[in-house]
């Protein structure tokens, strides 16, 4: 179907520093696998301390010039970028789908929402405004501007290796700072490649770069240090997010943190079975399952959870599984061995608390890291499974009668990222949004994410807020100019 081979021999696998491929200091790679096979795709050059003080060294060059570059410039230069991603949209969904294992078609639609970032903020560089204003006291006047943070460090995770960059680095540029990607180890290849896209769109060279790395601790702990940092955007598990906090804290850096999620999917009597049972299935098996928005707990209101479970029961039985490059395949592999036997252990420790299996339950012999569509019933309120992020394909169900069950249930939790509401009453929706604890609620949805909208959780899933017209916020700066 592709030429594989030919296509991993293509891409850069070198750091990308000061516009240009940078290669290994001391000769260090690490491998980057396929979660289809567990075989290696290819090796990546390995970047030390060392080369983050060259990426910071070259973005203290760029900086002042990028600030003040004109707005329409660097809009242009992001609007072309958007033009180079959707042009090569087949590479950059087949590269995805190689080194994350989701299904060809989801990694398209990364590509697409990936890309949106960088039109997105191409629109949002020539409307950053400030204000003017008399002193109320008659003295005086105000003049409120916002300026381009600096250097600002980015760190990603693995479930969307472009997307999470994109909503990350477009709305930087845009704002006018100069960026600098560490991207997660087991998909650096995407982020490597965007960079290339990006120089070619026009991107001066030190406003970006890409550092790939095993040892993430020792180069982030490293860079968190230098002075010339301003800003650390971080895209992970609420466990780093505390770390990057504290070690943030040292240069009293701005910080943005998308973090952990476990959301609740709360199904009442009066919603749309069919639509109910839809949405399920996209907010639980969207990207394998391994999306931070995932319905990871499942509340259906107990006069209909049993048809609920029949119905989703079915859905998740008939999924196709498999590499996700197979043109037939619904549902990839897991990212890593370890992973998916995290997602084992989370369903072991649920079905001997009392939950009940009503389809898969196991990991799927043979190679690359597969893990069968599991549908877990009766799941009991203190089941490890509602408490932590699942991120796989298993949907655990639990009941509840009325209004209030469903509001203390879902609010259960030190995560406060999506939340979804399945109800045909208008006012029981309202009260629902009101009440519930997220940063994003989805009523009658099961896909909330949108390039317009702000992205973000509340509680101990993050601070601040991606895409939308708030995104480029968290790269700006207020400055206050007293006139007389
Ligand atoms: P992770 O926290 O293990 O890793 C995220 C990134 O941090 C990777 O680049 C990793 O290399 C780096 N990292 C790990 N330890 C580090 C350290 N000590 N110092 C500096 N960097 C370090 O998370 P993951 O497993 O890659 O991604 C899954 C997590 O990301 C889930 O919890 C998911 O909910 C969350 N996530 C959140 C959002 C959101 O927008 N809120 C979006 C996607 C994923």
């Amino acid at each position: 179907m592709h030429d594989i081979a030919g296509f991993l021999e293509s891409l850069p696998v070198r750091l990308w520093i000061d516009g240009s491929e940078v290669p290994a200091r001391d000769g260090k790679t690490f491998s980057v696998h396929n979660p289809a096979t567990g075989e290696v795709l290819v090796d990546v050059v390995d970047a030390t301390q060392w080369d983050g003080d060259a990426a910071l060294d070259a973005a203290a060059v760029a900086q002042p010039t990028w600030a003040a570059t004109p707005p329409r410039r660097r809009a242009e230069i992001l609007h072309r970028a958007w033009e180079l991603v959707e042009s090569r949209g087949d590479e950059f969904a087949l590269l995805i789908t190689l080194e994350m294992g989701k299904p060809l078609g989801e990694s398209h639609a990364e590509v697409t929402y990936g890309g949106e970032f960088l039109r997105w903020f191409s629109e949002e560089a020539v409307r950053i405004n400030g204000r003017y204003t008399r002193s109320p006291t008659g003295n005086g006047r105000i003049l409120v501007t916002r300026e381009p943070l600096g250097i600002t460090l980015a760190i990603t995770p693995w479930n969307f290796p472009l997307a999470m960059g994109t909503r990350k680095i477009a709305p930087a540029l845009a704002a006018g700072c100069t960026v600098i990607v560490k991207p997660a180890q087991e998909t650096p290849l995407t982020m490597l490649l965007l960079a290339q896209v990006l120089a070619d769109a026009g991107l001066p060279p030190g406003v970006l770069s890409v550092l790939p790395t095993s040892s993430p601790a020792s180069l982030t702990d490293h860079m968190l240090t230098d002075r010339r940092l301003r800003k650390i955007t971080f895209t992970g598990s609420t466990r780093v997010g505390k770390l990057l906090l504290s070690q943030a804290a040292r240069g009293v850096l701005r910080t943005s943190m998308e973090l952990g999620g476990n959301a609740p999917f709360v199904v009442f009597a009066d919603a749309d079975l069919d639509a109910a049972v839809d949405g399920a299935m996209a907010a639980k098996m969207r990207n394998n399952g391994e999306a931070c928005t995932a319905a990871n707990r499942i509340y259906v209101e107990n006069s209909i959870r049993r048809e609920f479970t029949r119905r989703i029961t079915t859905r998740m039985r008939n999924l196709e599984v498999g590499a996700g490059y197979r043109a037939e395949s619904q549902v990839g592999p897991l990212i890593s061995a370890d992973h998916r036997a995290r997602v084992a252990e989370l369903v072991d420790d649920a079905v001997s608390t009392g939950a009940v299996v009503t389809t898969g339950g196991k990991p799927i012999e043979g190679s690359g890291y597969f893990y069968e569509p599991t549908v877990l019933a009766d799941v009991p309120a203190h089941a490890r499974i509602l408490k932590e992020e699942i991120f796989g394909p298993v949907a655990a169900i639990a009941g509840f009668d009325g209004d209030e069950q469903g509001i203390s249930a879902a609010n259960d939790t030190q995560y406060g990222l999506a939340a979804y509401i399945y109800t045909s009453s208008l006012d029981r929706a309202l009260l629902m949004s009101d009440a519930l604890e997220a940063g994003m609620i989805g009523i009658n949805r099961g896909i909330i994410s949108d390039v317009a909208a702000p992205f973000g959780g509340v509680k101990q899933s993050g601070l601040g807020r991606e895409s939308g017209s708030e995104g480029i916020n968290e790269y700006l700066e207020t400055k206050y100019i007293a006139l007389p």
